[in-house]
């Protein structure tokens, strides 16, 4: 274990590092990675693996070929930075996403400018999460520049689609083996949670596409067919009855944030039912048609004590009531997706690691939480069965995906400063 001399020493380094955090962050912002459609990938792992390769890491590019959205115009591309010590250890990883969501109306900044206003750098992904990609990686350099005899190995990764499930970043490298606990023993992955706050895990989702039947006839007479979206309505009108408030009584032990989100939930996602619509130029009228056919899309999450068939059957179930209840009602389901809640225990090593440097540097104990939605966690956890996960990071939650996002550099500098400690306590001996 290192003095606290020595932490300090660190921490100072971190510090000083200020300037060079700074136009870090600006240099990932101007990389503009929007997905869909997955845009800059190459870009920005070629910018990672020089910067990466200065301070002695070995670089893999990964193009993750025929996942989804990968084609030669818009591959797929990962990197994954491994920088082992002269003494053999524990490995620490740091993953982040290397994408950005769609930039979207209101903003007055430029997206993709940077611009650093009063200690803060506005940009599309500067909170989610860039800002925590470039304070994971200053917390490292200075780590190796304090402590280059250190014991095991860190390994940054940039991995792409995080926004779009993960599958051509994360989950694919956890099917090559780059999470396997052989070869790495503690992953922290730096979404904007706050530079106080441990994220444990996340509910699980659950995404079906549901149909409904009718026959089409003309408008004027619709008891000569039957009308797909009164067929859907009272599906929904069950959802109401029956499922909304089942689903508000359950909480679950989880530290879920928002309050809201400590319950099941379910969104209904789209509703199309009938002729599609018209476009806003349009000035023709709709034909008189009964719809045969209506569709909507759940969302569903859902939480760590609910088993992932009972999800299912309990939509199942109301909705094969209505075909034995209700005349001429029949129904399609089709799975879109399945995500699995996910759940570090809080005695795990890396959550008691990152929970002493938080106590170093902030001179107080985080909060746990637990993430409404679901990120990378799901697929180090499920593929590469990697427990020993956390989400920790600088940024406001609330900022992701929002106009004139920003990352505050106190706060990434808190946290690159919660890293580095989080290093020296496993691989300084
Ligand atoms: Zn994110």
């Amino acid at each position: 274990m290192a003095s606290a001399l020595h932490n300090q020493a660190l921490t100072d380094r971190v510090l000083a590092k200020r300037d060079a955090l700074i136009s870090l962050t600006q240099d990932l912002i101007r990389i503009p990675t929007l997905n869909p459609p997955g845009e800059n990938y190459r870009d920005i792992c070629d910018y990672l693996d020089r910067r990466l390769a200065n301070y002695g890491f070995a670089t893999q590019l990964i193009r993750a070929h025929g996942t989804p959205g990968d084609s030669d115009r818009f591959p797929r591309w990962n990197i994954v930075a491994r920088c082992d010590g002269p003494h053999t250890g524990d490995c620490v990883h740091f993953n982040s996403h290397i994408d950005v969501v769609e930039v979207g109306n209101g903003w007055t900044h430029d997206p993709f400018g940077g611009v650093l206003i009063d200690g803060r750098i506005y940009g599309r992904g500067a909170c989610d999460m860039k800002g925590g990609l470039a304070a994971s990686i200053i917390a490292v350099e200075a780590f190796l520049e304090e402590h280059p005899d250190f014991h095991g190995a860190i390994e940054i990764s940039g991995t792409a689609d995080e926004e779009s499930g993960g599958y051509g970043g994360v989950a694919y490298l956890a099917g090559k083996g780059f999470f396997d606990p052989s070869r790495v023993q503690h992953v922290i992955i730096p979404e904007p949670l706050g530079h106080d706050r441990i994220c444990l895990g996340h509910r699980g989702g659950w995404w079906a596409e549901i149909e409904t039947f009718g026959e089409i006839a003309h408008g004027s007479m619709p008891f000569l067919g039957d009308c797909a979206v009164r067929h859907m309505g009272a599906v929904l009108d069950k959802f109401e009855t029956d499922l909304f408030p089942a689903m508000a009584k359950r909480h679950t032990d989880m530290p879920v944030i928002p309050d809201g989100a400590r319950h099941s939930t379910m969104n209904i996602n789209s509703i199309h039912g009938g002729q599609a619509e018209q476009t806003d130029d349009s000035t023709g009228l709709p034909a008189h048609c009964v719809p045969d056919r209506c569709r909507i899309v759940i969302d569903r999450r859902f939480l760590i004590e609910e088993p992932l068939d009972v999800v299912r059957n309990e939509v199942t179930s109301l909705l094969d009531a209505l075909k034995t209840n209700r005349p001429n009602f029949d129904y399609a389901l089709r799975e879109l997706n399945a995500v699995l809640p996910s759940m570090t225990d809080k005695n795990a090593p890396v959550v008691r690691t990152v929970s002493a440097a938080i106590a170093d540097v902030l001179g107080r104990a985080p909060d746990y939480v637990a993430s409404p939605g679901t990120y990378d966690q799901k697929h180090i956890d499920r593929i590469g069965r990697l427990k020993n996960c956390i989400a920790y990071g600088p940024g406001i939650l609330e900022l992701a995906h929002k106009p004139d996002e920003y990352i505050e550099v106190d706060d990434m500098l808190d946290s690159a400063q919660v890293m580095a400690l989080s290093l020296a306590k496993v691989l300084l001996h």
